[in-house]
């Protein structure tokens, strides 16, 4: 049932850039990043007001903005066209060595390779599981284009057939935790990232507070807009994140392990959100997860990622689509299956690298 995919493309095109957050930045900066790097979760500007039942007046309201392209106005941006020609993301040849040349050396991905196409209407969901230390991170952050991970120290990275030199509006980050403003009420938060991009977009304090609110509404969040982030639960906060990344319509998204702090209940059910937003946005969504389980149901690919110095070890596809509730679809003896045969198929990467390793020594 496994089918072994093409990681390995070595040609075509490739574009741009996030606001940014070092996963060990803990709490996100206000107003940007002091390097002058815009801040999580401002990752892509709105192509269109998402639809709901007497959400006419909202789609009247913003359509001038959301009538542009994706990513548009951003002079380091191209605007990618839905369903473009151009790989959505593209990898040749990518290394990243932290402390080259020191004690302290560590190769955290080695010759990366891989070639996204847009799919249009749709997008893609890529999943990503390995050991703790393989570079899955690593990944990330690189094609978020964060200054503490650029530039790659060998090969070529393209958003959208541009080169990777820093974050865009186009992607947007989505971490474990820490991802939401403290002393931000969760309608602040949420308004984030369109406050930063108030002047190009031509908002009003009233347009971004609604559009906030929509988005609000969509994780299902109603009622809360006045709450401070340490009075919402663990589940509450990520979809406060979200909601603040999403209302910015990336076309691509970073998730670095989103549910793992969560409750297995609140996984389930933040699972469930994914599939439901995912599939209004169509964006191309880039997952880290440790859990298989998580992978097999959210992914459309699943890579493996070797002990370090990561690498795509393998690429499944044909995995089930989710059909049914997390819980549910997870719970068939089917899908149990699956789990348990990508679990083999893990257990005997990391084996055969480890003895690898060990006869080298
Ligand atoms: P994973 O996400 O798979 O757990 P990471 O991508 O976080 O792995 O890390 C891969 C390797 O790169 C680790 O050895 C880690 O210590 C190292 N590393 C990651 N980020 C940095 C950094 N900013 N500076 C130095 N080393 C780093």
């Amino acid at each position: 049932m496994l089918k072994e995919g093409e990681t390995g493309v070595k040609d075509g095109p490739g574009g741009p850039a996030l606001l940014e957050e070092s996963k060990s930045a803990g709490v996100p900066l206000e107003g940007g990043r002091s390097d002058g790097e815009p801040a999580p979760g401002a990752g892509g500007l709105p192509s269109e007001v998402p639809s709901r039942p007497g959400g006419g007046w909202l789609r009247r309201l913003l359509g001038r903005v959301w009538s542009s392209p994706p990513g548009s106005p951003s002079p380091d941006t191209p605007a990618p066209e839905p369903g473009s020609p151009l790989p959505v993301v593209e990898f040749r040849h990518v290394s990243k060595v932290f402390g080259e040349g020191t004690r302290q050396e560590s190769v955290a991905l080695r010759d990366i390779n891989f070639c996204i196409q847009d799919v249009p209407g749709r997008g893609e969901f890529i999943c990503i599981i390995g050991p703790s230390g393989c570079g899955k991170s690593t990944l990330l952050n690189l094609i978020a284009g964060f200054s503490t991970h650029l530039p790659p120290t060998t090969g070529e990275m393209y958003v959208y057939g541009q080169p990777i030199t820093g974050p865009g509006r186009d992607r947007g980050m989505i971490f474990q935790k820490y991802s939401s403003y403290p002393h931000r009420t969760v309608l602040r938060n949420v308004t984030f990232g369109l406050e930063m991009h108030r002047r190009e977009l031509g908002l009003s304090r009233r347009e971004m507070d609604d559009w906030a609110r929509e988005w609000i509404h969509r994780v299902h969040l109603d009622g809360n807009e006045r709450k401070y982030p340490h009075e919402l639960s663990g589940g509450m906060q990520q979809r406060v994140a979200i909601a603040r990344t999403l209302a910015l319509k990336p076309r691509i998204i970073l998730m670095d392990e989103p549910f793992s702090a969560l409750d297995e209940p609140t996984r389930y059910d933040m699972q469930d959100l994914i599939v439901e937003l995912w599939q209004e946005q169509q964006a191309t969504v880039f997952m880290v997860t440790h859990s298989i389980a998580e992978a097999c149901y959210l992914g459309d690919r699943v890579w493996i990622f070797s002990p370090a110095p990561g690498t795509i070890a393998k690429e499944i596809r044909d995995l089930p689509l989710p059909t049914e509730p997390a819980l549910v679809q997870q719970s068939r003896p089917e899908f149990e299956e699956v789990v348990r045969e990508v679990t083999r198929e893990f257990q005997r990467i990391v084996t055969e690298k480890l003895l690898e390793q060990k006869r080298a020594q």
